[in-house]
């Protein structure tokens, strides 16, 4: 493979000279800031919110760095890792020209993303069983293919991607391998992170929206070589991450153990949830997850969907997903929630 990022960059990327804030220009200490245009006087939401936030969010990435081993200069963090996604476009795929490949069935936003973008999606499905099919991954990279989508733990099948297909195909790809990690922290094998120093055209998302429990904040973010992040950072908005966001991220940070517990807590509930729905009537089966979430296929999905919803129990019905007929996807909730949810399936056994 001969990756080289500086080809692969849109033109106007690379030209782009990017938007300076202010607090990209000073970084020293100071005691008087007249630079922003600011409200000096305070603000009504306290805080110290009439500042503008750290446009590079220096501290989280230190303590990003510290958690997850990675240097900070392979770290971005955006609002919510959907942001990364939507940058990935607009870095590397010309609209109207460029595609990408995505592997049904998938996170929806990647497809909704490329539209947005007026980049062609690339449908290779996955196998029967919810593998990649590298082989036709692989036959399908052109020079128009940019980015290839791949999603591990997957949404909303929630099995891991085999490791050496991923290699393999990044390995075969002069693009951008994007591995979509939102629900790692769930799974029972490592990240990709150790691959970074392999593989210059990996990038890896992760969110504090799922285990981390903080999907009101929005905050992603995103692992890769250094010259990819900093291709992200000149083209994201200069304020992405709230200072609110970023403090409270920053904070809660300190407290991983209580976050350790609820992964222990949600894989044990996920396992009990799998065996309790397996034995129902009208359950033809329940996948293999990794994440927090089982994907249950059921005799009438539509039918069962609705009766749910009449006992005031919301599931996500996947039913018209490719490969997901007949299929919900339930996440793993507390004790007592997967209990009132198993009790209101087995009021619908005939
Ligand atoms: C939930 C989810 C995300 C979204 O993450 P945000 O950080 O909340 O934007 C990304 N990828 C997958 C596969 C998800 O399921």
């Amino acid at each position: 493979m001969s990756f080289e990022l500086q080809t692969l960059v849109r033109e106007n990327i690379q030209n782009l000279k990017p938007y300076s804030s202010a607090r990209s220009e000073f970084t020293g200490s100071a005691e008087v800031f007249l630079d922003a245009n600011e409200n000096a006087f305070g603000s009504p939401a306290g805080g110290g919110y009439n500042r503008y936030p750290d446009p590079l969010q220096r501290r989280l990435k230190e303590k990003i760095a510290e958690i997850k081993s990675v240097a900070t200069d392979r770290i971005f963090v955006g609002n919510g890792s959907d942001e990364a996604i939507d940058l990935l476009f607009r870095i590397f795929c010309t609209p109207g020209r460029d595609e990408v490949i995505t592997c049904p069935p998938t996170y929806g936003m990647y497809g909704v993303l490329a539209a947005v973008n007026d980049v062609a999606d690339a449908k290779i499905s996955l196998t029967g069983d919810f593998g990649l099919d590298t082989d036709s991954v692989i036959r399908g990279i052109s020079p128009r293919v940019k980015l290839i989508f791949i999603c591990s733990p997957n949404n909303p099948t929630g099995n891991l991607m085999r490791r050496d297909s991923v290699i393999e195909i990044a390995n075969k790809f002069n693009g951008i391998v994007v591995v979509d990690e939102a629900y790692i922290d769930f799974a029972s094998e490592p990240s990709f992170i150790e691959e970074l120093a392999n593989l210059p055209n990996l990038v890896i998302l992760q969110t504090f929206s799922k285990a981390w429990g903080m999907a009101g904040l929005r905050v992603g973010f995103a692992f890769a070589d250094a010259g990819i992040i900093d291709l992200m950072n000149r083209v994201k908005p200069p304020y992405n991450v709230s200072s609110i966001a970023q403090r409270a991220v920053l904070e809660a940070c300190q407290r991983k153990a209580e976050v350790d517990e609820w992964i222990l807590e949600v894989q044990k509930e996920r396992a009990r949830l799998t065996t309790a729905l397996s034995d129902l009537d009208i359950v033809e089966k329940i996948y293999t997850s990794d994440a927090n979430f089982v994907l249950a296929k059921v005799a009438d999905a539509n039918e069962i969907y609705r009766s749910l919803i009449d006992k005031k129990i919301v599931v996500r019905n996947r039913s018209n997903v490719e490969l997901c007929g007949n299929c919900l996807r339930i996440t793993v909730g507390t004790a007592e929630e997967n209990r009132m949810l198993l009790n209101a399936l087995e009021g619908l056994q005939t």
